[in-house]
């Protein structure tokens, strides 16, 4: 699998700093799904993931952030990070940006 294949699909960056005009206007889906017409995040047509501002999850070593999805129906929304699994491929950049941190 090409490293670039998310890119043919999505104009934004998921963890580029500024937040894509979409993502502002989201509401918050509980559960973890649009507000709207209730599919899930692997419906989205875009994502942005708020890496700026994690949240300390008291109690338990790890953070939480916020993900903003664009959701096939155009429906901005979030949820916290927490809320579900990590897809694979989100889980691989993640662990890659945080190997790139620490170094
Ligand atoms: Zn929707």
């Amino acid at each position: 699998m090409e490293a670039t294949a998310i890119g043919h699909t999505m104009d934004t960056n998921p963890f580029s700093p500024t937040p894509p005009d979409w993502a502002i206007k989201a509401t918050h889906g509980v559960p973890f799904c649009c507000p709207t017409c209730q599919a899930s995040p692997q419906a989205a047509k875009q994502v942005w993931v708020n890496r700026r501002s994690p949240v300390f999850i008291e109690g338990f070593n790890r953070r939480k952030w916020q993900e903003f999805y664009l959701c096939e129906c155009d429906t901005p929304w979030w949820g916290w990070s927490s809320d579900r699994e990590l897809p694979d491929w989100l889980q691989e950049r993640n662990a890659r940006q945080d190997a790139a941190e620490n170094n």
